[in-house]
């Protein structure tokens, strides 16, 4: 079962297709922890993509799609994939129709100043990777899975963040209708609370 999980950035995408990925026994693609990954390790992709990332740009299409290629190839993938973060433009979707059968596209829907809101408070452990609150936090500010102290990733900073969503309008939300026509579309409230949110994904899955 190939599952894509589409939105915009702050959308909760990546907790949800996580949780789903463990319910499931599928792995989750996330191109996101990809890139940051070869960021961190100085890879040739890595210094590549650097600049767009931290811009809240796109990386050029032809770098994703050769990533994910490699990754798709990969053995963990033969019984599905929980696609999170890709496709993001109309070639990278038409890219992934050549190499996968799509059974479902979640689409996870949110207004704009409910990301903005909520991305101000969003941390991320630099060493775990694991994503969080500052409401889920309380008064500790370190890593509730490994204890190291957590970090707002640079492209979570405002005027980025209003970049990535202005690129979202442009280059993302068209593939919503793309995937309506296809009849693979089905939508989840994620505005809410997090259980909430759980929730309607299970309900679009079902
Ligand atoms: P994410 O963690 O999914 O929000 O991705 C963080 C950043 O990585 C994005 O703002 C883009 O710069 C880049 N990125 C992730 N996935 C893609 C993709 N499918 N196509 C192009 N750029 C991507």
């Amino acid at each position: 079962m190939n599952i894509i999980f589409l939105g915009p950035p702050g959308s909760g995408k990546g907790t949800h297709a996580q949780r789903v990925s463990e319910d499931m026994g599928i792995p989750r693609i996330s191109t996101g922890d990809m890139l940051r990954e070869q960021m961190k390790n100085g890879t040739p992709l890595g210094r590549e993509a650097q600049a767009f990332v931290e811009a809240g740009e796109l990386v050029p299409d032809g770098l994703v799609i050769k990533m994910l290629q490699e990754r798709l190839a990969q053995p963990d993938c033969a019984h599905g994939v929980i696609f999170d973060g890709f496709p993001r433009t109309l070639p990278q979707a038409e890219a992934l129709a050549q190499i996968a059968d799509i059974d479902v596209v979640v689409n996870m829907e949110i207004p704009d100043e409910v990301i903005v809101e909520r991305m101000q408070g969003r941390r991320v452990c630099p060493a775990c990777g694991h994503t969080t609150h500052v409401e889920q936090l309380g008064d500790s500010q370190s890593c509730p899975k490994c204890g190291q102290g957590l970090t707002i990733r640079k492209d979570d900073l405002p005027e980025t963040v209003l970049q990535r969503l202005r690129v979202y309008h442009e280059q993302t939300q068209p593939l919503i209708a793309h995937y309506q026509a296809l009849g693979l579309l089905r939508s989840a409230d994620s505005s809410g609370a997090v259980e909430t949110t759980r929730a309607n994904v299970r309900a679009a899955l079902a």
